[in-house]
């Protein structure tokens, strides 16, 4: 139902990265909840479609501060100047340790009630993937370490898998139409994954911020409805499309090269995809730290949406494109979808 907890208590949010991929979904849901929302843009980035990321949340009331993480001075002025109660951080997986002067930064001041640094997927204290996911995992760990060694208030998001088509080998898979020629099947396709849609991504990590019981807690998203293995998520597409695709398998083997070759960010992706449908990051194991807090026992009356609705999307986008080109839209996982709603760019 989208209720925010404490809502007239929120208070001033900074969001670090809303023009990436998570950043953007999180800044949404910030807005959306209501509370005086700021974003923190590099003047460097210049990119037309991220610059009419940050327009469109503008116009939706976001205040924009021109700055880097990595300035701690500027960084202490930004957080005592405009008061600043909740830091939530969505840099990309090469600015992991940026993080550490934003930390500086946060201890120095000393007035923010809750810091959620950039993870967003798994509980990076217990999955360890091949590199090289690894290191990124290793590079989170370390900004978990100094948080907690400063004594910051903090939450760690772990949302598991975004809803969409788990390519091996896109790190924006919603950004991307499930498939319409083949499914790759990891494995034997049967090893379960939670996909949560993006805007339920931004929505309960927002709502966990001025939440007491999330205070120096790991929250897990395990949406029992949103469990799906990769036959389920395949045969789900072709009730959404109307045809059966055939199944080629990726083995093990296939993932590891994949991770092996050191493409970046692409091997880093192969090497998540191994852990999460080979080794089954995401449920081989329980609950049982004192740290860890389950999301929807946390909020059981707001509900998540589903992949067969968040499928119903993607069907929605292609018929849509179907239209708009009148000749049949045949995506690959190389096609990037651009969205036909985009704001204009700057
Ligand atoms: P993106 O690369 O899409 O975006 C990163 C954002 O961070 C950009 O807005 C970038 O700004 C900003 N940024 C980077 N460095 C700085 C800095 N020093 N100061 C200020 N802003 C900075 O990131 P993603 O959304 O892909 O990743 C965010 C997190 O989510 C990561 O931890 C990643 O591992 C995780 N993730 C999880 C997924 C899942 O399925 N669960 C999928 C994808 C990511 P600029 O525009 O200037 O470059």
């Amino acid at each position: 139902n989208g209720s925010y907890p404490n809502e007239s208590e929120a208070g001033q949010t900074v969001v670090i990265g809303s023009s990436g991929f998570i950043g953007r979904f999180i800044t949404e849901a910030c807005l959306d909840s209501g509370r005086p929302t700021y974003i923190l843009v590099r003047s460097s980035s210049n990119s037309p479609s991220k610059a009419s990321t940050i327009k469109f949340l503008q116009d939706k009331g976001a205040i924009v501060i021109y700055g880097s993480i990595t300035d701690q001075e500027f960084m202490e002025k930004v957080l005592r100047e405009y008061k600043i109660e909740v830091v939530i951080s969505a840099v990309g997986g090469e600015s992991i340790l940026d993080q550490l002067s934003l930390i500086e930064a946060i201890k120095n001041v000393n007035t923010v009630k809750r810091f959620v640094p950039s993870e967003f997927g798994h509980d990076i204290d217990r999955a360890k993937p091949v590199e090289p996911g690894l290191t990124m995992y290793e590079q989170k760990s370390k900004i978990r370490r100094q948080i907690e060694e400063c004594g910051i208030p903090y939450s760690y998001i772990c949302c598991n898998s975004i809803a969409a088509w788990p390519y091996h080998d896109n790190t924006h898979p919603a950004d991307v139409l499930p498939p319409l020629d083949r499914f790759q099947i990891y494995g034997d396709g049967a090893v379960k994954a939670y996909f949560v849609a993006g805007s339920d991504i931004g929505k309960f990590t927002v709502m966990s911020t001025d939440d007491d019981r999330t205070l120096n807690k790991t929250v897990h998203f395990q949406p029992p409805s949103n469990l799906l293995n990769m036959n389920e998520m395949a045969s789900l597409w072709e009730t959404k499309i109307g045809r059966v695709l055939p199944r080629v398998t990726i083995t093990e083997q296939d993932l590891l090269q994949r991770a092996q070759e050191m493409r970046i960010p692409q091997s880093v992706v192969a090497a998540i995809t191994h852990d999460i449908f080979i080794n089954g990051c995401q449920i081989n194991f329980s609950l049982d730290k004192t740290t860890d807090v389950e999301i929807c026992s946390l909020y059981p009356n707001t509900s998540f949406r589903t992949i067969a609705e968040c499928f119903d999307d993607f069907a929605k986008k292609i018929s849509d494109n179907e239209k708009a080109v009148s000749k049949p839209v045949t995506a690959s996982n190389t096609d990037i979808f651009v969205p036909t709603a985009k704001p204009e760019a700057l």
